[in-house]
């Protein structure tokens, strides 16, 4: 099943998800006018073609898919009295081939009633949109042909069910895959499919920010061996651990609040002496734990490495030198199979000619020691200087990283993939005007903000004054309309 486009009112979306089968539907906004073939009144929707243009059709379609996602199955009769629109039939079916998975709820307060709202608003009800469906197996034309597609917020992947929406107040969906699936006893990032989805409200308008927000940027530890000179953080080998309960009873707060993921940082997190009981309690309540460290250590140590394999999304290594992060991919390959493993590079530590040398050896260590491209590219993550803390003023000037960008762009290397932090989004719209703008988010704060549990603060971002944060003595002032405060 597809949908389609003929204004560019969804693009918003990231990256989409595909349906391809035998028996192809689709949800399609049509570019130009052309005959359709009427929609089929049996509320059986399979082999044959169909095209359903009409707000009770289309509804008719979306409301025999919902019903085949909801379990336990209530009633139909139930299901036809709690859901809006038409009635539909327990035995009206969608095609098993062309079956989307549904997001499930993620705020407590919120419904598959509030999803089916949602769709019913802009999806339904949206004209711009048509529902196409038939079988790819013809010589005729593709009902997609010179359409927009809209893969919509669903999947149709059968193991990637595990993936939730919320509804942000003013009007907006977000979907989000947690990204760590069990399938046969191991587990397995998704990285071939988004992580996060973020549509836009009725009036197509880009969301601008949220009033539920989507990550939390964490801090567990003020501990870190390196002692770095440029530390922005201030971390020492003696610093202080923020406390586990402290940091247990956080985690329910952020779920309430609708975070979807943490970005666990220090000093170097996996000092916490509790660092498994920090995944796992994140875990526990629905939130995906990531982490970015300096330690090679900890992959030497199998319970650390197996509850990182099990709770943890994505793994950041910080180094300024090529050769340690093709050792860190190396060693991240061997002991986290599957694994979103990233490199950390700042900008401004170093003449900006070293990160040129740093993308190219990189790709030349990938490149001349495997035999095959990596499955997945390392993903580098480009981290602007930040002036506080000791590392005060940035020591060399960054202008001109977006032209080393763009040549690596052009060579189109598989091998790496290059990603920015909200710091540097400034330099991307001005310099790189062919990025995506989808892709990125320009302000801290708007829908992710900075919690720093060892002295109980939060802030937009962690490099932002103590006194600009908001203290706080109690957990229960981890909440949306503090959240506010800092925007
Ligand atoms: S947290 Fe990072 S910058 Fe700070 S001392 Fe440790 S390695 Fe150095």
């Amino acid at each position: 099943m597809y949908l389609k486009s003929k204004t560019n009112k969804i693009s918003n979306i990231r990256f989409g998800f595909a349906t391809n089968s035998s028996s192809s539907h689709s949800i399609i906004i049509p570019c130009s006018p052309r005959s359709y073939v009427p929609a089929n009144d049996e509320g059986a929707y399979g082999w044959e073609d169909f095209c359903l243009t009409t707000p009770e059709s289309k509804q008719y379609y979306l409301k025999v898919m919902l019903y085949q996602n909801l379990k336990p199955r209530p009633s139909i009769n139930n299901f036809n009295k709690l859901y809006s629109g038409v009635d539909i039939r327990a035995d009206n079916y969608v095609d098993h081939n062309s079956f989307l998975n549904f997001p499930k709820p993620y705020m407590s307060h919120q419904t598959m009633i509030d999803y089916w709202n949602w769709l019913n608003k802009n999806v339904i009800e949206n004209s711009d949109i048509i529902i196409c469906g038939g079988n790819d197996n013809s010589d005729r034309d593709s009902m997609q042909e010179g359409d927009k597609v809209y893969n919509g917020p669903w999947t149709s992947d059968y193991i990637e069910r595990n993936f939730y929406f919320k509804i942000d107040p003013t009007g907006f969906l977000t979907i989000f895959n947690p990204g760590q699936y069990k399938y046969d006893d191991f587990f397995y990032t998704s990285r071939k499919l988004p992580s996060k989805i973020r549509f836009k409200g009725i009036n197509n308008e880009i969301p601008k920010f949220g009033l539920y927000p989507d990550l939390v940027d964490y801090k567990v530890t003020n501990a870190c061996l390196k002692n770095c000179q440029w530390c922005y953080q201030d971390s020492v080998p003696n610093g202080k651990h923020a406390d586990i309960n402290l940091i247990k009873q956080t985690f329910p707060k952020l779920r309430d609040m609708g975070v979807f993921e943490i970005a666990i940082g220090g000093g170097e997190p996996t000092s916490h002496p509790q660092f498994i009981e920090i995944l796992e309690s994140a875990k526990a309540v629905g939130i995906t734990p990531n982490f970015s460290t300096q330690s090679t250590d900890w992959l030497k140590k199998k319970k650390l490495v197996k509850a990182i394999s099990k709770h943890c999304g994505a793994v950041a290594f910080s180094t300024q030198k090529a050769q340690e992060a093709y050792k860190w991919y190396e060693s991240c390959a061997e002991s986290l199979v599957n694994f979103d493993c990233s490199i950390h590079y700042i900008l401004g530590a170093e003449p900006i000619e070293n990160f040129r040398k740093f993308i190219n050896e990189l790709c030349f260590y990938i490149k001349s020691i495997k035999d095959d491209a990596p499955k997945n590219p390392i993903n580098v993550i480009l981290l602007k200087w930040k002036e506080c803390g000791r590392a005060g003023k940035q020591p060399y000037s960054i202008a001109g990283w977006w032209d080393i960008v763009r040549e690596f762009r052009e060579t189109r290397n598989s091998y790496v993939s290059i990603g920015v932090d909200s710091f540097l989004v400034d330099d991307v719209e001005a310099h790189l005007p062919e990025i995506n703008k989808t892709l990125y988010n320009a302000d801290d704060g708007y829908f992710s903000f900075y919690l720093d549990a060892v002295d109980q603060y939060i802030g937009k971002h962690s490099s932002m004054s103590k006194k600009d944060m908001i203290h706080f003595d109690d957990v229960n002032l981890i909440n949306t309309e503090t959240w506010s405060k800092l925007k």
